[in-house]
């Protein structure tokens, strides 16, 4: 099997590249570098079975492969929000792209998308048949919009070409290799917490996220490429935290004594997120089995290992 991971250099991609490599397959590791690193991969770069393209996927590219795992876009708010018409060049182009692709040569193709399809949800939690309150000018649009459409495309090219597609809707994930810089809750929570800062919550910090370790979220993707189903489909841990939740559990693993500072909320900031998993069960036999107390610890471990680096300054 040849698979082709776009976005395979950063965290996610470059879990999944693990995942592949360990069991023997072929990978073609794409990305443009914008917020991945080599060093996430790196330690495949010998091996006869990797391969790494630098690419970007606005650009159409003609590879032999069975299997494209279609991951590249910016998923933290401030990468995506930092050039928005190329965040929606991504989506779109690039998914285009990877499906022109797929219907040549056949491959499956499953997309990353979010559960910021679901945007600011008026139905509490979400299952897959809500089809989301989603603000189409606003500051996060660029990137709901985008994998709305990217979703769009991938029906379309199955009705009309018979493209085996998967959608699987990601609910936030954390864990090691994680940009200490991204700005999503738990990176900046445990590196300010590392460093002695104060905690920064935007608004009262009573908005909600269910939070998926990386190595489930990479387990469910497997299980769907490997499945029947084409989605779409959550996965997410459908354990809810308010976001003062999580930063006091930060606080009392890292340093009791931090504070915590309450900044502006961002506009179109989901008050409320939690998935409904029942189809993922269900259909994938799929179920998250890392809880928030030991994903945090692992997450920790790394961030630190970073600092003794001096990757976090
Ligand atoms: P990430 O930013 O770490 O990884 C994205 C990767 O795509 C990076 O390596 C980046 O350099 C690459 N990339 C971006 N634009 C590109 C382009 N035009 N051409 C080629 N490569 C490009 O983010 P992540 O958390 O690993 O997310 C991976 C995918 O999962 C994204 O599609 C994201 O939307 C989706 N997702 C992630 C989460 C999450 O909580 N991590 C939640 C929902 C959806
Ligand atoms: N958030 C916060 N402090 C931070 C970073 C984020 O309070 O330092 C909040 C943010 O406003 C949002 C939640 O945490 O309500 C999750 O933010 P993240 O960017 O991780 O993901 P998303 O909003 O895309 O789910």
């Amino acid at each position: 099997m040849r698979n082709l991971i776009t976005g395979g250099a950063g965290f996610l991609g470059s879990h999944l590249v693990d995942k592949l490599m360990e069991s023997g397959e072929e990978v073609i590791c794409l990305d443009n570098y914008y917020t991945g690193k080599k060093n996430n991969i790196f330690k495949w770069i010998d091996n006869e079975n990797f391969e790494l393209i630098r690419h970007d996927v606005t650009n159409n590219i003609n590879l032999e492969v069975d299997k494209i795992w279609h991951l590249a876009c910016p998923a933290s708010p401030v990468h995506y929000q930092n050039n928005p018409i190329k965040t929606a060049k991504t989506s779109f182009l690039g998914t285009i792209n990877m499906l022109g692709l797929a219907k040549r040569t056949g491959a499956t193709l499953l997309l990353a998308s979010t559960s910021e399809v679901y945007g600011d949800p008026e139905v509490h939690p979400q299952s897959e048949e809500y089809r989301g309150s989603v603000n189409p000018i606003g500051i996060r649009s660029c990137y709901d919009e985008g994998k709305r459409i990217a979703e769009t495309l991938c029906f379309d090219y199955q009705r009309m070409h018979d493209v085996d597609i998967k959608v699987m809707r990601i609910f936030n994930t954390y864990g090691p290799r994680m940009l200490p810089n991204d700005g999503r809750v738990v990176s900046n929570f445990i590196c300010q917490a590392i460093k002695g800062e104060e905690l920064t919550i935007y608004g009262d910090g009573l908005q909600t996220r269910s939070f998926c370790y990386v190595d489930d979220l990479i387990s469910g993707m497997m299980k769907l490429m490997y499945s029947k189903e084409a989605g779409p489909i959550n996965i997410g841990n459908p354990n809810e935290f308010t976001i003062k939740e999580l930063a006091d559990l930060v606080i009392k693993k890292i340093d009791s004594n931090l504070n915590i500072i309450y900044k502006p909320l961002p506009q179109d900031d989901p008050l409320q997120r939690r998935p409904v998993i029942d189809l993922a069960r269900k259909k994938l036999n799929w179920n998250p089995s890392v809880e928030i107390n030991e994903g945090l610890d692992r997450t920790i471990k790394y961030f630190k290992e970073c600092l003794d680096l001096e990757v976090i300054k």
